[in-house]
C-alpha cells in the first residue's frame, strides 16, 4: 500500500495582499484562489455584527468587545486595528496557526498596517504583495465604475490611498493593475515563486 502525500504533513504559507480600495484586490485574489493553490481566507476575530448571511466562524468570528479587550491583554492577536470607531478587527495567532498546521497556505486580506505587521511576524513565511492602481485618476474611475460607494466614501478612500502608496516600498513585491491579464500572471507568478 502506498502512503498518499498529505497536505497536513506540510505547513502552509502566508499569502498577505494590501492595495489601496478599488485596486483590483479583491479581483485579484479571487482569481488566485480559483488556481488550485490550496489557498483559504484567514478568519479574523470582530466586534462589528454579522452582516446579512454571514456565519461565526466562516468569515469572521463575531465577539464583544469585552472579549475583544481580553484577547488584547492576553497577546492573542498577531495585529489588530480599531478600523472604525469602536469595531475592533484583530487576526488572532491560534487561529493562524490552526490553518498554517492543517497545510493550509492562508490568504489575507487587511488594511496595510495589519498586513505589515504580520509580515513582521511572520517572516520569511510570508509574502506582502502590495497591488497598485496605475494612477489615482484611474482608482476614481474604477470606484466610480463599482458603484458600490456613494461619493464622500470614495473621496475618503482616495484620500488614505496617498498613505497607503507610500508604504508599497515596504513590501516583498509590488504589482500594478493595469492590464488585469497581466497583473493576473504576475500576481501568478510572484505566488508560485514564493510557494516553489
Ligand atoms: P478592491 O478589492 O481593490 O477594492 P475590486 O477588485 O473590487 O477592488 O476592483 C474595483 C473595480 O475595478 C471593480 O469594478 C473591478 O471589476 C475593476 N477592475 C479590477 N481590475 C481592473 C483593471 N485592471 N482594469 C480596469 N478595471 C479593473
Ligand atoms: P468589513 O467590515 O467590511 O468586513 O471590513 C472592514 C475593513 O477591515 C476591511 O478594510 C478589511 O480589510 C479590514 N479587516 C478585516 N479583518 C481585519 C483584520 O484582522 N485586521 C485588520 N487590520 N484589518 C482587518
Amino acid at each position: 500500500m502506498s502512503v498518499q502525500p498529505n497536505n497536513t504533513n506540510r505547513r502552509g504559507k502566508l499569502l498577505i495582499f494590501c492595495a489601496p480600495s478599488g485596486t483590483g484586490k479583491s479581483t485579484l485574489v479571487q482569481f488566485l484562489m480559483e488556481q488550485g493553490l490550496n489557498m483559504h481566507y484567514s478568519i479574523s476575530t470582530t466586534t462589528r455584527p454579522p452582516r446579512g448571511t454571514e456565519q461565526n466562524g466562516v468569515e469572521y468570528f463575531f465577539i464583544t468587545t469585552d472579549e475583544f479587550r481580553e484577547h488584547i491583554k492576553n497577546n492573542d492577536f498577531v495585529e489588530y486595528e480599531e478600523v472604525y470607531t469602536n469595531k475592533f478587527y484583530g487576526t488572532l495567532k491560534s487561529q493562524v496557526e490552526n490553518q498554517l498546521a492543517d497545510g493550509q497556505n492562508v490568504v489575507f486580506d487587511v488594511d496595510v498596517n495589519g498586513g505589515l505587521r504580520i509580515k513582521k511576524f511572520y517572516g520569511e513565511q510570508a509574502l506582502a504583495l502590495f497591488i497598485m492602481p496605475p494612477s489615482i485618476d484611474e482608482l476614481r474611475r474604477r470606484l466610480v465604475a463599482r458603484g458600490t460607494d456613494a461619493p464622500e466614501i470614495i473621496e475618503q478612500r482616495l484620500a488614505r490611498a496617498e498613505y497607503e502608496i507610500s508604504q508599497a516600498q515596504y513590501f516583498d513585491a509590488q504589482i500594478v493593475n493595469d492590464n488585469l491579464d497581466k497583473a493576473k500572471s504576475d500576481v501568478l507568478a510572484v505566488v508560485n515563486q514564493f510557494l516553489g
